[in-house]
């Protein structure tokens, strides 16, 4: 088991010592380095931050290709790409150099009023959230460069600063913050969450004062970026114990600062087919999600698929029925996920998922048809995705039913009717054919007679030939726009009919879910 340092890090620090300056590894790289040492694990750290006592004017100086990051005092290091990349070998291709700093105010809780640059190492330590968070590495000047490219690291062969005892309690495993937990978090409350990321991250326990100043000053949260927090949620979200991560937010009263529709689910018990409340399903979904390492909108939408039950719930358990909960969930979701600054395009994907996670199907009951209106109901992007979600619902229900040998199937039903004509760029005849055949402009007609013409190919893939079509067109082209417009009607509504066969058989099926 091997641990390297990348030369390339390793010739930045060169260069800063060479002239003179210091040269500290800090941050996530050193605990990663460390948790090799005390816990045996080969972390690979992801990125490499290096401290000094060099000015951002000095760094830049030393490395003229680099940028100036932010107004934070860090300077990005372009450094080249290393081309063998053995396994076990970080690959880097910036090396992040900030100057030492101190604590600025925070009196927007967003940004630092003002940069104030510190001159030891321990004094920016001193500004660092947690203890784990808050050892650094010295990176002495080399006498000669060694044959090997990366650097086997050895603690021993470095100097370790640890003011604040973060080995003692990387090998405890527990999130501590630096000084005072009040003080901390009232300086900068995005700390509250990183407490809980870092937590499931590293399936770490947080300390007795800081979980209890956690707990009392969670409302400063309100204070801080949507940004900030989604992003210190998306981390939590993309560990592997998201789950624990979510009922850590809950036990420390931050999830109503996060996200406060899902806390609706909490001791709101189900039907028979549950054994658990919708709060303990939603993160037992997510749990599944995460341990098979699902992307991002699969997590989330895992975590929000029921998050309409609450508001849907009719009738006492075991009998309750969450009719039409897909949907007010899906409008939750949204909302939850644009107050937290979510991407649109993600947050699209995540609502798609839970409103459609309700689709049925079982062997005989849905026909080929039907499975064509699915796919163009969901996308043919989205299949995998809402199967994901749709397994992570079933094992986090604690009691799944055997479903392989139905979801198989569907899957091969998917397979053989995805290449049928799904969309009108799929028919065999285009608008201009439609202009053509017709001798008409351009105008809704056309668009009118090719969406029945989709209907029509829908339920019959043979009708998608050009002769067949050109002769629909031209018997289409007869209507009268009242005519045609009762046949487009009537399309859209065999379109409501699939949904409603669908939804019939779930009723059918599971009468409340
Ligand atoms: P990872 O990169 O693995 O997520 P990290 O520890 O490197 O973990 P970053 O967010 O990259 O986390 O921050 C780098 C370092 O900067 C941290 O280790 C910590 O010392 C310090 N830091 C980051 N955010 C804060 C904060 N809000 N308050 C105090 N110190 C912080
Ligand atoms: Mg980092």
């Amino acid at each position: 088991m091997h641990q390297w340092i990348p030369d390339a890090v390793r010739e930045v620090a060169d260069v800063l010592t060479a002239s003179g300056y210091k040269a500290y590894l800090v941050g996530g790289c050193v605990r990663d380095l460390l948790r090799r040492t005390v816990h045996g694990e080969l972390v690979e750290p992801k990125d490499w931050d290096i401290a000094t006592n060099a000015t951002p004017e000095q760094i830049l100086a030393l490395f003229p290709d680099s940028v100036y990051e932010n107004q934070f005092g860090t300077v990005g290091v372009k450094v080249k790409r290393e081309s063998e990349s053995e396994e076990g070998k970080g690959t880097t291709e910036v090396v992040e150099v900030t100057t030492f700093r101190l604590e600025g105010k925070y009196s927007d809780k967003r940004h630092p009023d003002e940069i104030k640059f510190a001159k030891t190492i321990e004094e920016d330590l001193s500004r660092r959230d947690f203890t784990i968070n808050a050892l650094a590495l010295k990176l002495e000047a080399r006498n000669s460069k060694p044959e090997t490219s990366d650097f086997e690291f050895r603690s021993s062969d470095f100097k370790l600063v640890d003011p604040y005892g973060g080995q003692a309690d990387l090998q405890a495993k527990v999130i501590r913050t630096v000084g005072k937990p009040e003080e901390r978090f009232n300086e900068d409350a995005l700390r509250l969450l990183r407490a809980v990321r870092f937590a499931a991250e590293l399936d770490f326990e947080i300390e007795f004062d800081t979980r209890r100043a956690m707990e009392k000053q969670a409302g400063l949260l309100e204070a801080i970026a949507a940004e900030r927090i989604r992003d210190e949620f998306a981390k939590m979200i993309m560990t592997e114990r998201a789950a624990r991560g979510v009922l850590l937010l809950e036990e420390s009263n931050l999830l109503v600062h996060v996200l406060p529709a899902l806390r609706e689910g909490i001791g709101v018990a189900q039907d028979k087919h549950h054994i658990y409340t919708v709060f303990e399903h939603s993160v037992r979904a997510l749990d599944y999600a995460a341990k098979q390492n699902y992307p991002l909108e699969v997590r989330l939408a895992a975590l929000l698929h029921d998050i309409g039950k609450p508001r849907t719930k009719m009738g006492q358990p075991p009998n309750s029925t969450f009719y039409n909960h897909e949907m007010v969930g899906a409008r939750m979701a949204a909302e939850a996920l644009d107050r937290l600054k979510f991407p649109k395009d993600l947050t699209v994907r995540v609502v798609h998922l839970v409103r459609q996670h309700m689709f049925y199907y079982n062997v005989g009951e849905v026909s080929p048809a039907g499975v064509r209106r699915f796919l163009v109901r969901v996308g043919p992007e989205n299949v995998d995705d809402l199967i994901k979600v749709r397994e992570a619902d079933r094992i986090g229900s604690g009691v799944p039913k055997a479903v392989p040998y139905k979801l198989r199937h569907f899957l091969f039903m998917i397979e053989k009717v995805k290449h049928d004509p799904l969309s009108p760029k799929m028919l065999k005849v285009n608008g201009e054919d439609v202009m053509k055949l017709l001798d008409i402009p351009p105008g809704p007609k056309v668009g009118q007679i090719l969406a029945i013409l989709l209907e029509e190919v829908l339920d019959d893939p043979q009708a998608n030939s050009k002769k067949h079509l050109a002769s629909r067109v031209k018997a289409l082209g007869e209507l009268s726009p009242a005519e045609l417009q009762k046949m487009m009607q009537k399309a859209k509504t065999r379109q409501a009919a699939a949904e409603e066969e669908i939804e019939a058989g779930i009723k059918r099926k599971f009468r409340v879910q």
